[in-house]
Order: structure tokens, then sequence, then C-alpha cells
């Protein structure tokens, strides 16, 4: 069926303006995440197979890569985000290859589930751009969460991430889904940290279930324990970013204090001190913090004893 291939581009707090490419058909995946947003999958599968020809998803993205230049569009990277998981289609690599020629970056957002193989592997290799998944380091919470194809490993998972990360010369980005009461305590959060400094990614992002669950029984992380994970993870990785509820903003300084200061926020917990440094640098003062906090549109949170201000995670609502 033509038509639901590529769609976009849509703005993406990861990668600018992405241009997603479905080359799994609804849903088929080697997961069933009780937080899925596109609810429980319909076929599990760990084994690769094609799904469409390659010739196909190449003719598809380049009608929507030309119709979106056509109307003065600039597309940042071509993203394989299907509503299922992309590396369980065998043609992934040969697809990367021929979208090459659009001169355009190619990101591919997987769950890292079939990473161990060395064939997955080398087709995330041609990638410029790879996001992972380390929800849990511990076998029973990732089946809990994650709910695997029963032929998986969470340990042959990664050591297949770690095979992955220390060969790969794109930019690695990993995603950690935190659920309340599951996997967002000190002793999970500390160790996910410790993967993730073992691996070395160029960016690390927490997650919140902001959209509606596969599960009701899945629920938000306090703000207390998003900036905890942020302060955790933030002391072994490279750069850590907060995807709780904001995905659309645009986080250029718009020289409004009050819309930068909740951009940044939004991303990053601030600290006292460096929000006071903004502050110092323009001409609202802190009135507008005790405003915000007041309106409760920026929380307060003390953690070891900092003081920090975070926007509060919203999540979103079913339309
Ligand atoms: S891996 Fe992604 S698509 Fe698959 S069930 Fe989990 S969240 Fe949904």
């Amino acid at each position: 069926m033509r038509g639901l291939i590529a769609f976009g581009p849509v703005p993406s707090r990861r990668l600018g303006r992405s241009l997603g490419i479905n080359n799994i058909p609804a849903k088929i995946c080697s997961y069933s995440c009780a937080y899925c947003q596109v609810g429980r999958t319909v076929q599990m599968s760990a084994e690769r197979r094609p799904y469409y020809p390659p010739q196909q998803i190449f003719s598809e993205v380049a009608e929507k890569v030309a119709m979106a230049k056509s109307q003065g569009l600039s597309i940042d990277y071509l993203t394989f985000v299907p509503d299922g998981e992309p590396t369980l289609d065998i043609n992934l690599g040969e697809e990367i290859e021929r979208l090459r020629s659009l001169g355009i970056k190619m990101a591919v957002i997987s769950n890292a589930s079939l990473i161990w193989n060395e064939g997955v592997r080398e087709d995330l290799f041609k990638a410029d751009w790879v996001s992972v998944k380390v929800d849990s380091l511990q076998e029973s919470t990732w089946r809990r969460i994650d709910r695997p194809h029963s032929s998986l490993r969470l340990e042959t998972i990664l050591e297949g991430i770690r095979d992955f990360a220390r060969d790969y010369e794109g930019v690695l980005a990993t995603e950690s889904m935190l659920l309340a009461g599951i996997n967002d305590d000190q002793a999970s959060l500390q160790a996910i940290g410790e993967f993730l400094e073992g691996i070395d990614p160029d960016v690390s992002y927490v997650s919140a279930p902001i959209r509606p669950p596969a599960e009701s029984w899945v629920q938000m992380p306090s703000p207390e324990r998003l900036c905890q994970a942020y302060q955790i993870f933030d002391q072994r990785v490279k750069r850590v970013e907060l995807l709780a509820g904001y995905e659309g903003d645009s986080f250029d300084l718009t020289g409004d204090t009050r819309e930068d200061i909740l951009a940044i926020a939004s991303v990053h917990p601030m600290r006292e001190a460096a929000l006071r440094g903004f502050l110092d640098k323009s001409a609202g003062g802190w009135a507008i913090i005790e405003d915000l906090v007041e309106r409760k549109e920026l929380l307060r949170i003390e953690y070891q004893g900092n003081v920090f201000y975070l926007r509060r995670p919203k999540r979103e609502r079913i339309k």
C-alpha cells in the first residue's frame, strides 16, 4: 500500500525536523512494552525477514522528500521509527544504503533486542544516529516492562549493545523509560547509570510515559524521581536529557526569559545557582521563578543538598 511508509517531516526534540520511515507493518515487534503508545503488540517476532521491497521504501521516501522540498520544508534526518521494531526488517541495511543518495542523515530508533545479531549491528553501523533502549538491567524487571519475545535474553542484548557501542562511529543515543514503582528506585537507576557509563553514549534520554500506555497500571514517575534519574545519569554520561512531555518545543533562546527558563527546565533540571546566573543576564529577576513555582509550572526539588527547578512533566491527553 502506498503512502504509509514515509510520514512528516515532523519536529522531533532529538532529531530536529525528521521524516519518519515506517519499514514494518503495524504492529510487529519483538517487545510488547507495557508503556507502548501504539498498544499491545499484535504479532510478536524476533526473527528478521523482508517486509517491503527496498525499492518501494526508497521511492516513497524520495517522493516525500521532494514534496517537502517543494514546500520549502527542511529535513534534518530520515528516521526509521515504525510502530514496531525496525531491525526486524532484514533489508534495513540495504534501505539505508539506497537512501544515502538523498543526501540526508539517517537515524534508527531501535529497542536493541536483536543487537546481539551481527547482521543487525552491521545494518545499524550504516546509520548516522542510533538510539537503543535500556529500560532495566534486571531480567525480571525487563520482562515486566518490555515483555520480550520468549526467545530473548537480557544479558545477550546488553552484551550486543556493548559490542555495538565499542565499534559504532555515529551518534549513539540511549533511551530509558521510567515507570513509577517499577524501575525508578535508586538501585535500578544506579544500575542503568553504570551500564550507560560503560558504553559511553553521546546522549542519554530519560523518558516518562507521557502518552496513553498499552497497560493502565503504567504510571508516571514523580518529578523527584525524574530529577534523581537525571542526576545519577549525569554523573556518568556526557549528556542527559529528559523526554517528559515537551517534545514539540523549540529550545532556541527566544529572549523571553520566562519561556526560555521553561524550555530549558523541561529537559535539564536547573540548579538554583545556574538559574540565578541565567537571571542575572536578564531583566526579570528572581520574581519570575517565584511566580512560575506559584503557578505550579516549575517545581522546586531538593536532591542531595542542592535545589533544582524542573518543569512539571506533562501527560498528553487522548485526542
Ligand atoms: S519496542 Fe517500541 S514499538 Fe515495540 S512494544 Fe516497545 S515501545 Fe512499542
